[in-house]
């Protein structure tokens, strides 16, 4: 049986805001069954979800729309095992890695983790692209308009009055 020690008294935990995004196949359910993963883990408690938005690509133009969300959760989890979770929940829905910014059942990507800062060949928090990118920033600033990025010192809506080169970001029309 999963213990759960996500809320034990002693135990450090952190708010965390992760990137989901799918466009192959049934993206609405592969980002539901990533949460639903999400929710389960023993260390996780999601706190909350945005609406899902139909994106435009951006990187990797030639390829279907992607549909986008973000959750806040909260983690006993480290960054680097959080990492771990994530791809092993993209491995369980069948994620391929061929094309870079290419089509992809799920991604799963961490934004911020608390205001840490993380710089590691595998690891970088903040999501070094997230501030140039309308897929993320309109969910972010629906669920968590007023936190603040840990290095460019903007909130979320900031972060999204100053993009320029903004993709399309419709909200997705059937219930998320
Ligand atoms: P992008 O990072 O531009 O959104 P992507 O999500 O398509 O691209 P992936 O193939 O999912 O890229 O991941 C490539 C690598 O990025 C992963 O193996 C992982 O180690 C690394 N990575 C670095 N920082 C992060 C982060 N904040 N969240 C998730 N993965 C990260
Ligand atoms: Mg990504
Ligand atoms: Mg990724």
């Amino acid at each position: 049986m999963a213990l759960d020690v996500a809320f034990d008294e002693g135990t450090t935990m952190a708010t965390t805001y992760l990137s989901l995004g799918s466009n192959v196949g049934d993206r609405v359910e592969y980002l539901r069954r990533a949460l639903a993963k999400l929710e389960k883990h023993p260390h996780m408690a999601i706190k909350a979800v945005s609406s899902f938005y139909e994106t435009e690509p951006l990187e990797y133009p030639d390829q279907e729309w992607f549909v986008n969300a973000v959750a806040e959760i909260d983690t006993t989890l480290d960054p680097m095992s959080l990492l771990d979770v994530l791809q092993g929940i993209e491995n369980e829905l069948q994620r391929q890695r061929s094309i870079r910014w290419g089509p992809r059942t799920i991604d799963l990507d961490i934004l911020y983790y608390d205001d840490e800062l993380v710089a590691e060949s595998r690891l970088m928090i903040p999501h070094i692209r997230m501030h140039d990118r309308s897929f993320v920033l309109v969910p972010l600033a629906e669920i968590a308009p007023e936190v603040c990025h840990p290095v460019l010192g903007l909130t979320s809506r900031q972060l999204l009055e100053q993009l320029k080169q903004a993709t399309a970001v419709r909200p997705l029309t059937i219930a998320s």
